[in-house]
């Protein structure tokens, strides 16, 4: 059995498994990179196939975190954690609890935050056992990610648009939402703020409604949204949106939503530019709620943190740029861009931040 040189695990720092029996913890932390800083990254509490397709997902996480963080400007590095168990059943306060001990052994190298299957109230029982943790209802807390990933979201559909000369902003501009819960709420705000035409499309009547309510957008049905004649389309529901199938039937100019993994495969990144669509990579353009989570570690601060986010309007454009001149698709420009990031800071010694600065968080 290959292990430091499979393919998925060659450029890994870090993949710790730990177990207990006594609270049925099985969990994978991987930790891709900590050439920028710690490795920060959400919590998943999944019920994989089996034990294999856990361990993939947490590499691929992990690396995908690397890069986010990077493009991001973040002193961070890329982790991410799997907790092998049904969230609705299996969840415990002793198991989340032994997962922070296990968190906590890690030193820093790894800080631990939401995601799928978990919430707020895990990250605080998650807190009891370890500083390092971000993303809890504790005095500091940054609350939601969602509405800062929209408002990020928002900037970089700007870089699209300036980047293809359609406008200056995005004013009467028709923007086509595909999933309208979380962040696809907050981004239909901007929108509607700044005047554009929202179509939008979910799988729950009740998001569409409420849009509808307050923003009076016009709804269509899911499995036409992407079909739909517009300027912009943004996937903002589960990823692999963008494949052979759904390239060929898209009616607008750019793509740029919050999803992350929107293309299916390198090759519709291709597929896209074949197509003469603009692209916002998913991970440049949804990296607003890391960064909110992210300003936890500085003492959290919305106005810098909006500051932040707002610059993902230069960094689409930068990325979109890139891939022009070099006549390649633009997730591939920001690979390309992360690469020579970490090629300047690797090999420095890094500090880790000290326990007691995590604990003043608290
Ligand atoms: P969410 O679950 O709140 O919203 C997703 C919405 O998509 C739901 O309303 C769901 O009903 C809808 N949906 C599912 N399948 C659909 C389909 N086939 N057609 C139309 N709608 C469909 O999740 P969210 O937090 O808003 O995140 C949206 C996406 O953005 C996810 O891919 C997530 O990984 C990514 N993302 C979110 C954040 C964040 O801050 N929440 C940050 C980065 C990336």
């Amino acid at each position: 059995m290959e292990l430091f040189s499979s393919i998925e695990m060659k450029d890994h720092e870090q993949i710790t498994f730990f177990q207990d029996k006594l609270t049925g913890l099985k969990t994978i932390i991987g930790v891709h990179s900590t050439v920028l800083g710690p490795a920060l990254g959400g919590c998943r509490m999944w019920t994989y196939e089996n034990e294999a397709e856990a361990l993939k997902d947490v590499l691929r996480l992990s690396r995908g975190m690397t890069y986010k963080a990077a493009l991001a400007g973040l002193n961070l590095g890329g982790g991410k954690a799997v907790i092998l168990a049904n969230s609705q059943t299996e969840k415990t306060s002793e198991l989340l609890k032994s997962f922070g001990r296990a968190v906590e052994a890690l030193s820093g190298r790894y800080i631990t935050a939401e995601d799928v299957g978990m919430s707020v109230e895990d990250i605080d029982t998650i807190r009891s056992q370890t500083a390092y943790a971000v993303g809890g209802s504790n005095e500091g807390g940054s609350g939601d990610p969602s509405v800062m990933t929209a408002y990020g979201v928002f900037q970089g559909m700007k870089a699209c648009v300036k980047h293809l000369n359609l406008k200056n902003d995005l004013s009467e501009l028709t923007v086509a939402v595909q999933g309208v819960g979380h962040v696809g709420y907050h981004l239909c705000s901007y929108l509607h703020a700044a005047g554009c035409n929202i179509l939008v499309a979910d799988i729950y009547p009740e998001n569409t409604k409420r849009v509808q309510k307050e923003f009076g957008v016009k709804v269509l049905d899911a499995k036409e949204i992407h079909r739909v004649h517009c300027d912009i389309f943004a996937p903002c529901a589960l990823g692999s949106g963008l494949n052979s199938t759904t390239i060929p039937e898209l009616n607008c100019k750019i793509v740029a939503g919050s999803a992350n993994n929107q293309l299916a495969t390198e090759a519709d990144g291709q597929r896209l530019m074949g197509r003469n669509i603009a692209y916002a990579p998913d991970y440049v353009i949804n990296a607003g709620g890391l960064i909110n989570v992210a300003a936890e570690l500085d003492g959290y601060d919305q106005g810098k943190v909006m500051k932040k986010v707002a610059q993902i309007e230069e960094t689409v454009a930068k990325v979109l740029n890139l891939g022009q001149k070099k006549n390649i698709p633009p997730q591939e420009a920001a690979d390309e861009l992360v690469e020579s990031i970490l090629a300047q800071k690797r090999g420095r010694y890094l500090e880790f931040p000290h326990p007691q600065k995590m604990k003043n968080l608290k």
